[in-house]
């Protein structure tokens, strides 16, 4: 291993009073793991596919998943299906090029027109999760509706996989998270899409880096209000943007009920930290003044 690799805490994430927080890991492939980590919670599959003239096939696939499976024995590994479309463009998906990409055909809506392609990948996850111990469960990126829900749902389940949910960034979504929670065992919110989609800000126009700051009130709202209607249900909902790796929002997500945080593992050692001086209650009480703030500085000095 590179000296350069930074460890992972090995204790899992709590507040100051032990109340848990998972802390997982965004990786791209099986060289982001740290085997000490909680767990991964999004596994962007997109470098299988890149560059690629056809799809990988099932067997590649499956293999590609499993070396990531067998570093993380007994723990979960949220795998997210492909988030293709005209913004990340793959040329054996064939799709034309848009005006407006992020608005367009990406992430799920890939599949309407391609089913073949989400059915080969969730065949293949599938048969990695069947030889191994890890926990594996499935998302679809760029959901916008319940009925798109529950059909990624049913093809996932027929598939065989038993823990199935939906990425949050679109901002209806978030508005009718209760009614997605209908068809899904949980949600992950990609903040860095729903930041871009609530406050019709392009992710990567430098020029709008105030407007996408991941403590824009707003932002911090929908979230709320897709962990009030987990915690409704039961049902865990974690934050897999750029959010959750900011030591001083992540108490925040918390204390809006957050359940699980994931991000880089170069992240992880001050989020455990930050949480760790935390008790829930004062992650609450911050919580209640950022959503209190009108704009993005506002809300950071209301969080201690
Ligand atoms: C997000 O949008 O916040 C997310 C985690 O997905 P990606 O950054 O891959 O679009
Ligand atoms: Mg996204």
């Amino acid at each position: 291993r590179p000296q350069t690799r930074v460890a992972v805490p090995a204790t899992p994430g709590r507040t100051a009073d032990g109340h848990p927080v998972e802390l997982l890991l965004n990786i791209g492939s099986a060289k982001d793991v740290r085997p000490e980590a909680e767990g991964v919670g999004l596994f962007r599959t997109e470098f299988l596919f890149l560059g690629r003239r056809s799809a990988p096939s099932p067997a590649e696939q499956r293999a590609a998943y499993a070396e990531v499976l067998d570093l993380l024995p007994g723990r979960k590994v949220v795998i997210r299906t492909l988030d293709a479309g005209a913004d990340k463009p793959l040329p054996f998906l064939g799709l034309p090029p848009e005006e407006n990409p992020a608005l367009g055909i990406r992430g799920l809506r890939t599949a309407a027109g391609l089913p073949q392609v989400l059915d080969d990948q969730l065949a293949a996850i599938a048969q990695a999760a069947a030889a191994t111990t890890a926990d594996v469960w499935v998302m679809a990126p760029m959901v916008a509706t319940p009925a798109e829900a529950a059909s990624f749902a049913a093809r996932a389940r027929h598939h065989g996989l038993a823990k199935v949910g939906v990425m949050i960034e679109i901002p209806a979504a978030a508005l009718r998270a209760h009614r997605i929670l209908r068809h899904v065992d949980f949600l992950s919110i990609g903040t860095n899409d729903l930041g871009q989609y609530t406050m019709a800000a392009d992710r990567q126009d430098g020029r709008l880096s105030d407007l996408l700051d991941p403590w824009q009130p707003a932002l911090l709202d929908l979230i709320g209000h897709c962990a009030d209607a987990g915690r409704t249900v039961g049902r865990p909902v974690g934050v897999c943007g750029e959010a959750a790796a900011d030591p001083r929002l992540a108490p925040v997500l918390v204390g809006l009920g957050i359940s699980s945080l994931s991000m880089a593992a170069t992240a992880v050692p001050a989020v455990h930290a930050a949480l760790a001086e935390r008790t829930l209650d004062q992650c609450a009480r911050a919580a209640a003044r950022v959503l209190d703030a009108d704009d993005p500085s506002a809300a950071r000095e209301a969080a201690p």
